[in-house]
């Protein structure tokens, strides 16, 4: 029966393909076809997996140490017990034999079966042993993973699946770069939560906080996912099947016509050059920002370096890792912003107890209180500096006091290579993010010490209307236009102006071509944003006349009313 379900929108174009329901370990776990030869040696490199998982445990049970609680023999016990479960231990065979694919998958796909089945249980003892399931499962994945078996004959077409997930995290999303996913839907998340920035990274048709699509949704039932209008279409019929078809089509036709821009300068019909840059979350993302003819880096969240690993990258990683973004961005700049991990983009060497991490110890409060943490980023991009045009911008500014640490750390760290003769750029900018709003106005405190700032807008929302940005619940109460939050976008602007230092949007406002004329009627010359909206933005910028934009866009700052508000924001885009 077809079924329509509503939510957020947050990555756009459309997707047509099969439910595949979100397991970690599947995200994990390759997945290939293997030619029919190899398809017993993959039952028994299945087998073999499991008998050496049942051997590790045996070995575990007859050497318990001495003082070990006395609950972990009857703990391995029951995973022996899992393990020789035909559901465990042979329905992979069939899976594998069925169809055609890798022990990795198999195992995967049966472990997530059986954990939907121990969910549904009402009993809390047994639906807590899907936790041990997926331990055992682990196991067995990760010995298979250890000894790989044949070559595949060729890769899953992946890329007709949707992903279906309750949740997930901006780790998550990393690992999604090695997969090609048609599009993905969660249950829960908002607009401008780092997984949504990284789905648009992908550039994947993608709907959040549908609330229950998970429990909806079956394995392989047929899906439209309608990132545009932010509904998606569970087994549709072949009319509406046909009808977004021929939406898809023209949305492509869209894109393409886009492409023309490509090298069109980016400039308004009042001759003013507006600036165009990308924001990134990995080197490898440095290929789409000149595909795209960004004007350079405007964000390189180098947190993502951080992420989805057990240790610290160290200096030399990193080093490598800015100097091949500056060096891939060949003289143009590159803005790299310092470690901002906390709240929603969690590490595993670092454990964040907080009560409320969005308010709690991220970003630079993080750096400031683990100074070795930030003095080896450091260095690694003033090292990198020598190769690049690269700028240094400090995340989640809110006090002066801790500008001043972080500036006196920057000191210690320039220091440490002069020391030791190691070549860096002495010019090397430093800046600053301005996504609090006592960073907002206290701007012009900052823009004495800072050679630029650059207007976090996801946070600076955040923080403004008090309203999580991860969180679906309030989803809808978070406003770009909320009077409050572009008063401080034009206090900004306006300290900017003043004391002749340069400021940028890069926050995803500034993505969003139905604000680009807005922002551009408030002065804004410098934009950041994904670079899958840098073509789209530059359509906006080369039909606007800025001069006849401003007195409109002065007029909205100073209406109140939402309603107002979008009348004039209507008149500013036609
Ligand atoms: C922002 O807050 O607007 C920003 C660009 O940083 P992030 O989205 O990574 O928090
Ligand atoms: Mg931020």
């Amino acid at each position: 029966m077809t079924l329509a379900l509503h939510g957020l929108g947050v990555s756009g174009g459309y997707a047509i393909g099969r439910a595949q329901l979100y397991s970690h370990a599947r995200l994990e776990a390759p997945h290939y076809v293997l030619r029919p030869e190899h398809i017993e040696a993959e039952v028994a490199r299945f087998t073999e997996a499991v008998e050496t998982v049942h051997a590790e445990l045996l070995a575990l049970q007859a050497h318990i140490p001495g003082g070990a609680p006395t609950e972990l023999s009857a703990f391995i016990e029951v995973h022996a017990l899992i393990l020789s479960d035909s559901m465990l231990s042979q329905a992979p065979k069939r899976r594998i034999r069925e169809e055609g694919c890798n022990a990795e998958w198999a195992l995967a796909q049966q472990t997530e079966a059986l954990i939907a089945q121990f969910e549904s249980i009402e009993d809390d003892y047994l639906r807590e042993r899907r936790h041990d399931v997926r331990q055992v499962a682990d196991k067995v994945l990760k010995s298979l993973m250890g000894h790989p078996g044949h070559a595949p004959l060729k890769t899953a077409s992946e890329g007709e699946n949707i992903l279906v997930a309750h949740d997930l995290s901006p780790s998550d999303m990393v690992l999604f770069k090695r997969h090609t996913f048609a599009g993905f839907i969660t249950d829960l998340g908002g607009a401008t939560s780092h997984t949504a920035i990284l789905a648009r990274s992908l550039n994947l048709p993608s709907v959040m906080a549908l609330h229950n699509a998970r429990a909806l949704i079956r394995e392989d039932d047929w899906l439209i996912v309608d990132g545009v209008a932010g509904v998606v279409i569970v087994d549709p019929d072949a009319a509406i099947l046909e009808e977004y078809r021929l939406r898809r089509n023209q949305w492509l036709l869209e894109q393409k016509k886009l492409r023309r821009l490509k090298t069109s300068p980016s400039t308004t019909l009042d001759s003013i050059d507006i600036s165009l840059m990308a924001n990134i979350d990995l080197p490898v993302d440095v290929a789409q920002a000149l595909g795209e003819n960004a004007a350079g880096i405007g964000l390189f969240r180098s947190e993502f370096l951080f992420l989805n690993r057990d240790d610290l990258p160290s200096e030399e990683e990193q080093f490598e890792a800015y100097r091949a973004v500056a060096e891939g961005m060949n003289g143009r700049p590159v803005v790299i912003r310092t470690l901002d991990v906390g709240a929603d983009k969690s590490v595993r060497w670092m454990p964040d107890n907080s009560v409320n991490p969005a308010l709690g110890l991220r970003a630079i409060r993080l750096c400031i209180a683990e100074p070795q943490i930030f003095i080896t980023q450091l260095r690694a991009l003033y090292r990198a500096s020598h190769y690049g045009k690269i700028n240094i911008l400090l995340p989640m500014l809110a006090s002066l006091t801790e500008l001043d640490q972080a500036l006196a750390l920057i000191g210690a760290a320039r220091g440490s290579l002069r020391v030791q003769d190691i070549p860096f750029d002495m010019q090397t900018a430093i800046g600053g993010m301005i996504e609090v709003p006592a960073a907002a106005l206290a701007a012009e405190w900052f823009a004495r010490k800072l050679d630029f700032l650059s207007l976090g807008t996801n946070d600076l929302i955040q923080y403004t209307l008090a309203i999580d940005r991860t969180d679906d619940a309030v989803a809808h109460l978070y406003d770009p236009l909320h009077p409050a939050v572009l008063a401080l976008i034009d206090h900004t602007l306006k300290i900017g102006q003043k004391m002749g230092k340069s400021v940028s949007v890069c926050g995803e406002m500034a993505g969003d071509p139905r604000l680009t004329r807005l922002l551009l009627g408030m002065g804004l010359t410098n934009f950041s944003m994904h670079p899958a909206h840098v073509l789209a933005v530059k359509q906006q910028v080369m039909r606007s006349h800025v001069g006849e934009l401003a007195p409109l866009a002065k007029r909205l700052l100073r209406a109140g009313r939402p309603e107002r508000i979008q009348e004039l924001l209507e008149r500013i885009n036609s």
